[in-house]
């Protein structure tokens, strides 16, 4: 079955055909490493971490190289450094190894490389001097800057004129430039010894954020790759930038062919983000001791281009589904279990992800199933459970055994007893006391539900919210 996905560049649903089928070549834009991810950033990394799993389904595990890169300088980076009083270095170290336990705990496959900026500066170097030579690039004042006026096809991926591309943007004013959207190559900086400069032939400085995929792009994937990924917000300026840069210092290049951008995670209908403060972190997520798979499934069950807002009943939903699964496969070996092929999973289930990553259908179609298993055990649902379990490998689920994932760990411990003791105080019409320890389970982010059979259902929920 051929994939087909929704190409940025031609603005339309397209079939995907690698330029070569022994080794498709995917680059995605990763985290700028000057602070914990947010879950919105975890919704890319989930998205493609799918991608590149089907792409390793359809063309083999080997024939696919996936590079997902680190940016480790920027401005962001620099200014939070500062106001913590460390050593970039420092900063970076760590936030990159808890990037590296998010993907983890995200159950997503390491890419096949992750380069660094701080260890690609030869190369932007080498594509920013190409473009000097070629008349796309100036210096002025020690900073290098792109001549958008230099390549005709400049903003045609973003679908609009220059003009209409700089009054939607934050374009800084710089006497420096010629138009003002010409964007920085490279810029001077001073402070070698704090890791904010690095040498370059036009002095002391650091790259422009856009050089830096170009950069890391080419030096893994080369001129010319397959997919290119990032999330909507990224189109412009970043891929815009990209492309002309690639194009312009590579002539006859085409850069990427297919563009895939990811819709928004939102919180009341506006994008989560650092600056708004509405987002919630993957470590948070991680610390409330919610499973990686339950973030995963709520990021992956809509459809990949649309905006999905997050709240308390997508994670409680979320959470629901995923115990169901389990308790589906309960007494089932999920560590010692022998996929099914990709290609012998049920037709429609390939078909929807194929069909531009229809994740939502696919994971519809394994609900059906758990359903059907639900409805009888026999030989048949044995068989039935296979296919559940191989079905939701190839979307990174199922890493766990049914005993481990209903395992209660020492707090859940203590949250049972306290909710015992509530409903003691219950029973005995105490309500100060009933109430006084909801309250308290309240404040350890515990939300309590009393079902109509008397039971007491609690789940954790994100405070901050
Ligand atoms: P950043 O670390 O800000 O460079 O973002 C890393 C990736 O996450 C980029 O591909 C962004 O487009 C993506 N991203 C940032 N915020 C969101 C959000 N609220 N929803 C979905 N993707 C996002
Ligand atoms: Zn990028």
């Amino acid at each position: 079955m051929q994939l087909k996905l929704t190409n940025t560049l031609s603005n339309k649903l397209d079939f995907f055909t690698p330029i070569n089928n022994k080794n498709i070549k995917l680059y995605v834009c990763g985290p700028t490493v000057y602070d914990k991810p947010h879950i919105g950033n975890a919704r890319s990394l989930v998205i493609y971490d799918v991608l590149y799993r089907i792409l390793r389904e359809l063309y083999g595990d080997n024939s696919v190289t996936f590079v997902r890169n680190i940016t480790d300088i920027d401005d962001k980076i620099i200014q939070r450094a500062e106001e913590l009083g460390i050593l970039i270095k420092e900063l970076t170290t760590e936030v990159i190894k808890n990037f590296h336990e998010d993907a983890e705990y995200l159950n997503c496959l390491l890419p096949t490389h992750e380069p660094k900026a701080t260890e690609t500066l030869d190369v932007m170097i080498e594509i920013i001097q190409k473009l000097i030579n070629n008349g796309h690039a100036y210096t002025s004042n020690g900073h290098v800057y792109y001549n958008i006026e230099s390549f005709p096809d400049y903003g045609k991926f973003s679908g609009k004129e220059t003009d209409s591309l700089i009054q939607g943007s934050r374009i800084e004013i710089d006497n420096n430039k010629k138009h003002p959207a010409d964007f920085v190559l490279w810029k001077p900086s001073q402070d070698k010894d704090l890791g904010v400069s690095y040498d370059s032939p036009w002095g002391l400085g650091r790259p422009g954020w856009h050089i830096e995929c170009s950069a890391m792009s080419y030096k893994f994937l080369g001129t010319d790759f397959d997919i290119h990924g990032g999330g909507a917000d990224l189109m412009f300026p970043h891929h815009t930038n990209e492309i002309a840069q690639s194009c312009c210092a590579f002539p006859g290049s085409k850069f990427a062919n297919f563009w895939v951008h990811n819709g928004f995670l939102t919180v009341r209908g506006e994008k989560m983000s650092k600056s708004l403060g509405n987002f919630i972190t993957i470590y948070d997520m991680r610390q409330k001791k919610v499973k990686g798979e339950i973030i995963r499934l709520l990021l992956l069950n809509s459809h990949y281009r649309s905006p999905m807002d997050y709240n308390e009943k997508a994670l409680y939903d979320a959470t629901e589904t995923m115990n169901y699964f389990y308790r589906t496969l309960e007494n089932f070996d999920l560590i010692n279990f022998e996929q099914i092929k990709f290609e012998n999973l049920p037709q429609d289930f390939i078909h929807s992800l194929c069909d531009d990553l229809n994740i939502h259908r696919a994971i519809s179609i394994m609900f059906s199933l758990a359903k059907e298993i639900n409805k009888s055990s026999n030989a048949e649902s044995v068989t039935k459970a296979k296919i559940l379990v191989s079905c939701g490998r190839v979307l990174g689920f199922f890493m766990e055994n049914t005993g481990s994932w209903f395992h209660m760990d020492e707090t859940d411990l203590e949250i049972e007893n306290m909710i015992k003791e509530r409903n003691m105080a219950k029973s005995v019409k105490n309500w100060e006391e009933a109430d006084r320890i909801r309250n308290l389970l309240t404040a350890k982010g515990i939300m309590l539900e009393d079902n109509p059979y008397g039971q007491t259902i609690w789940r954790r929920v994100p405070s901050n919210l």
